[in-house]
């Protein structure tokens, strides 16, 4: 496969560097409920993991949960619920939509308040080699001290400062000797949790929780590691140098892989300007299938641009693949599926119905492969759907390929049962 790769910014073939391929993408801070942009992000990653699992490699994925942070402390405050209530309350809704949009369960789901001395001990170690220090209880990132800080997004010093201060990091704060130094931990306000650590009681700052979520279960090398565009800057190059510092391996991941940003009337959808798409919302009206094969109709690294007529579109298209799915109900083995143990075989690719479906299995394959061209691979299994639908001598076989490449797709054509996610 060709896949875009954000820190070169070219399409690079991709392999794995190890056995198994390690892929770790950024999981959401459970404060409020699950929007489209969520959806469409996640439902990226499990796209890419379903297409690596066909073609038979095996997968490590984590996905992490920051489930203390300031948005979830600030959101705490607004609604009067302890900030730990809060969180558990809004990841049973997360797991419960990723669930029902059939979203493969990550290896492990690690919570960021239960990785904390592991955070405090990098922090420590950083500090020791001279690539942090310490004021007043805060602990800083010296970016001054990673040179290449800045190479995964391109920006200039200027734009990045100007980002910080959107992201409410305090460009300004007197206590840094570099604004763009990262805070890695911070004293607790008096109605904030604190955690014990060398410089006091206290909370990591976002980007070392998933330094160190990275390291501890994927190691030093992360062979994909994925999030939204807007990820970019400040988290993942701040995340990307604290975690070159830290284990002294570069590169820390292989590839960085972005979704690109989804958009209502021309805004970006997002909590603070509440112009939301819920999934809940949409899955009561529509199938978790249309939802995901609405969303896989667009390249995943192209702004998503909500737009109801096209669900309904993609909900006739499943109905049509529904259809000639029913045409034969004999189930090809099924090649994605839970996370296999590390020491298991490699899945065998089935080449059950090679002989007259073989140029349409090429054909999906070339889109996958195309920078995970799925617009293009749907539009095969649309036309694989009208073939069939003509009938012919082929029907059965090709209807066994459409069920199997629908799944990669993440589609349940058949009514195979959904995922179920780990307890948190
Ligand atoms: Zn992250």
């Amino acid at each position: 496969m060709q896949l875009y790769n954000t820190l070169s910014r070219r399409l690079e073939p991709f392999e794995p560097a190890g056995p198994v391929v390690r892929l770790y993408v950024c999981g959401v801070t459970p404060y409020d409920t699950t929007h489209l942009g969520h959806a469409r992000c996640y439902v990226v990653f499990d796209l890419l993991q379903r297409a690596l699992r066909y073609y038979g490699h095996r997968v490590r994925y984590i996905q992490n949960i920051t489930d203390i942070d300031d948005d979830i402390l600030r959101k705490a405050r607004e609604v009067g619920v302890p900030w730990d209530e809060l969180g558990n309350r809004w990841l049973a809704v997360y797991r419960a939509d990723v669930e029902a949009l059939n979203l493969l369960p990550p290896a492990v789901w690690p919570r960021a308040t239960r990785e904390i001395p592991a955070m405090v001990e990098i922090a420590q170690a950083l500090v020791a080699r001279g690539h942090a220090y310490v004021r007043e209880g805060h602990v800083y990132f010296r970016v001054r001290s990673a040179p290449d800080f800045g190479a995964l997004c391109g920006w200039s010093r200027a734009r990045m400062i100007a980002r910080l201060r959107e992201e409410r990091f305090d460009p300004d704060d007197p206590r840094k000797e570099d604004p763009l130094d990262i805070l890695m931990w911070q004293p607790s306000a008096p109605d904030e949790p604190a955690w014990p650590s060398p410089w006091g009681p206290g909370r990591p700052g976002w980007h070392i929780e998933c330094t160190t979520m990275a390291y501890r279960h994927l190691g030093p090398t992360i062979d994909i590691h994925g999030g939204g565009e807007d990820l970019i800057f400040s988290h993942h190059e701040s995340e990307r140098v604290q975690a070159e510092s830290f284990t002294g391996v570069r590169p820390f991941v292989r590839f960085w892989m972005y979704a690109g940003t989804v958009y209502f009337d021309g805004a970006k959808m997002s909590k603070s300007l509440g112009n939301l798409v819920l999934v809940r919302d949409l899955l009561r009206r529509y199938s978790a299938d249309a939802v995901r094969l609405y969303l896989a109709r667009c390249h995943y690294r192209q702004a998503f641009t909500w737009d109801e007529a096209q669900l309904a579109e993609a909900a006739a298209l499943v109905e049509q693949l529904r259809r000639a799915a029913a045409v034969e109900q004999a189930r090809t083995p099924a090649l994605v599926g839970a996370d296999p143990p590390a020491d298991d075989p490699p899945v065998p690719r089935a080449r059950l119905h090679d002989g007259p479906t073989a140029e349409y299995r090429a054909r999906f394959e070339a889109a996958l492969d195309a920078d995970l061209d799925t617009p293009a691979a749907v539009e095969l299994l649309a036309e694989l759907a009208s073939v069939i639908e003509r009938g012919g001598a082929h029907a059965g076989e090709q209807a066994a390929l459409l069920v199997e490449l629908s799944e990669v797709l993440g589609l349940r054509l058949l009514d195979q049962p959904g995922t179920r996610w780990p307890d948190y």
